[in-house]
């Protein structure tokens, strides 16, 4: 088997790593690429369970803001983050992967619902998870559903992929004197008021000692190379 220094990890994409260069939607070359870095790392041994959000389609915070109902409009947006996972689906099968797409919400139609015994299941069977529609609940976050079920499934990791190769503290794209952190504890992340995840998601990883490795997907190979125990990007725990 592998020489993996982790066996079970979730990763979050959002939805604009989806984008590529577009202003909306998928870039099928850029969907393509993602996922045969996913099936890299399950290839190499990894169990892989992935989260995506809906950004690069709707949000509910934004669609309230134009006047929409904000629960409808976070109701679109965990709509969006099915279409992104069937699209993410479909990539992976293309390219061979056994995948599995399981929804917080039910539409029996297009995926199966979430159920955590079966998505255990799922991975351990070699299949790649997609945990689709967030948490099921308005006025969360695909982070908060990334944390989640991560913790359900007992992964040892929670990667987020951001187009910013770890945490800073400050914004290095205005800048250019900022440091970037390698490990960070909870503790520091909230005491230094640093942007890693929004504050439910925070939480939610902080209370279960859950891992998070934040880094930089749009560099190719660095999900193979966290994985084989590589200190790429910033590591939160406690
Ligand atoms: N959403 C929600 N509950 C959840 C997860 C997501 O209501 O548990 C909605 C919310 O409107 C959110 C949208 O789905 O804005 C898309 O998710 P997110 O913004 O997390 O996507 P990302 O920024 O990662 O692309």
């Amino acid at each position: 088997m592998s020489q993996l220094a982790y066996r079970r990890v979730l990763l979050k994409l959002s939805g604009e790593a989806l984008m590529g260069d577009e202003d909306y939607g998928i870039d099928p070359k850029v969907i393509h690429r993602l996922a045969a870095e996913v099936i890299e790392a399950q290839a190499a041994g990894a169990e892989v369970a992935l989260v995506i959000g809906g950004g690069n389609i709707f949000r509910g915070a934004g669609l309230a803001a134009g006047g929409m109902d904000r629960v409808t409009g976070d109701q679109m947006g965990m709509l969006a983050t099915v279409i992104n996972a069937l699209a993410m689906q479909d990539a992976l099968e293309k390219l061979g992967a056994k995948v599995r797409v399981m929804s917080a919400i039910k539409i029996n139609d297009v995926c199966e619902d979430y159920i955590r015994r079966r998505a255990i299941r799922h991975l351990e069977k070699g299949r790649i998870t997609i945990f689709a529609a967030g948490t099921g609940n308005p006025f969360f976050t695909t982070d908060s559903g990334a944390a989640l079920r991560a913790i359900e499934i007992g992964a040892d990791l929670l990667l987020k992929a951001t187009k910013v190769d770890g945490v800073y503290d400050s914004d290095p794209k205005k800048n250019p004197g900022a440091t970037r952190f390698d490990r960070l504890s909870y503790d520091e992340v909230l005491g230094r008021d640093l942007q890693v995840m929004d504050t439910a998601a925070f939480a939610l990883a902080r209370d279960s000692d859950l891992p998070l490795r934040i880094f930089d997907m749009e560099q190719p190979g660095q999900l193979l190379r966290i994985l084989k125990g590589e200190p790429i990007g910033t590591l939160v725990q406690g």
